[in-house]
């Protein structure tokens, strides 16, 4: 029988060949330290420096630390999610490659976990960070994030976080949306925590992101916001617009009839004419594509045996 692994540490690397040794010291240490018994999964990114060589080295030395390399750079959320999947453990901890993480506030999250939360997510209240391209687009981010989404957290760009293996299983990734995982998860109807942790400024290799990364993120808001919501019911978003816009056009041109006919104004040369048909028109396009989006959305439900509820337990008699 295989030990059992209580905790799966998943870190992704892009180039990150000044960090990664050190960074595996520290983990050893405090994972040790507590008595955890553990795997390390290392997911190469797609690296091009030596970050693969000294993982790999990593690796013959200790047979905790598992090797993922992936065949070119397929972005973090897709290395999170590789993360996800290979994982054997309980709880999952994800955290940054580059030290900025502190391993030693892993058993603080552990402990949160341990108290009865799904997710456990870190808020970097001290972060160091350039604020021009950082910290400041990231505090309008969080704002918005925390408006929209209903899960308030203080910082959601944090990748240390702990998460219990039950929530990761359900969660697919797409685009930029690893630091939607807590929405996500709360949508499912997970416990969530917030912890305070250490940051620290990159001592070796550049940040992989520039300040593009906000619209990325503010457009992911919109897809995790949709799927949210809406997800099983598209045609009460697109309906209710459709239906909004063609009213308010069979309105403008029951208003020109009624001049036409009343006051004898022509209403052909009116621009309000042109308005009240595109209103109607756009409204039965909005009113179709919610019917098309209700066809895929069964499709997407029942293809992958998607649930449109998740059980936490059930007492049943056997
Ligand atoms: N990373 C990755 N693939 C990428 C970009 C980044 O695996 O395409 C990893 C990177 O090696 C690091 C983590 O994601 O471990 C966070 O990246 P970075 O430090 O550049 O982001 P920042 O801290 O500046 O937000
Ligand atoms: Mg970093």
């Amino acid at each position: 029988m295989e030990k059992s692994i209580n905790v799966s540490v998943v870190i992704p690397l892009y180039n990150e060949e000044g960090n990664v040794v050190e960074l595996y010291r520290e983990l050893k240490g405090v994972l040790n330290r507590e008595k955890i018994s553990h795997e390390i999964l290392l997911i190469n990114d797609g690296s091009s420096d030596r970050t693969t060589q000294l993982i790999s080295e990593l690796h013959s030395q200790d047979p905790c630390v598992t090797v993922i390399n992936f065949r070119r750079n397929f972005g973090q959320t897709a290395a999170m999610s590789a993360g996800f999947d290979y994982a054997r453990g309980d709880v999952i901890v994800t955290m940054d490659g580059d030290l900025q993480n502190d391993p030693a506030d892993i058993p603080v999250l552990l402990a949160k976990i341990a108290e009865g939360n799904d997710v456990v997510t870190g808020w970097r209240f001290a972060r160091k960070d350039p604020f021009i391209s950082r910290k400041f687009p990231s505090m309008i981010a969080n704002k918005i994030i925390s408006f929209i989404t209903g899960v308030h957290l203080h910082d959601y760009g944090c990748t240390l976080k702990a998460f219990k293996k039950e929530i990761t299983q359900h969660i697919k990734l797409y685009g930029e949306m690893h630091r939607f995982i807590p929405a996500i998860a709360s949508g499912m109807g997970a416990c969530i925590a917030e912890v305070k942790v250490n940051h620290r400024a990159r001592k070796y290799g550049a940040s992989k992101y520039g300040i593009s990364r906000t619209v990325r993120v503010i457009l992911d808001l919109v897809t995790v916001k949709f799927l949210l919501s809406y997800s099983n019911r598209p045609l009460h978003v697109f309906g209710l617009i459709g239906m909004i816009s063609s009213s308010l056009g069979f309105f403008l041109l029951m208003l020109l009839g009624f001049q036409r006919q009343c006051y004898g104004i022509p209403m052909g040369d009116r621009p309000m004419l042109m308005m009240a048909v595109l209103l109607i028109f756009i409204g039965v396009q909005f009113v179709t594509i919610g019917l098309i989006s209700e066809i895929q959305v069964r499709t997407y439900h029942e293809s992958q045996s998607k649930p449109i509820y998740y059980v936490k337990n059930i007492l049943r008699e056997e």
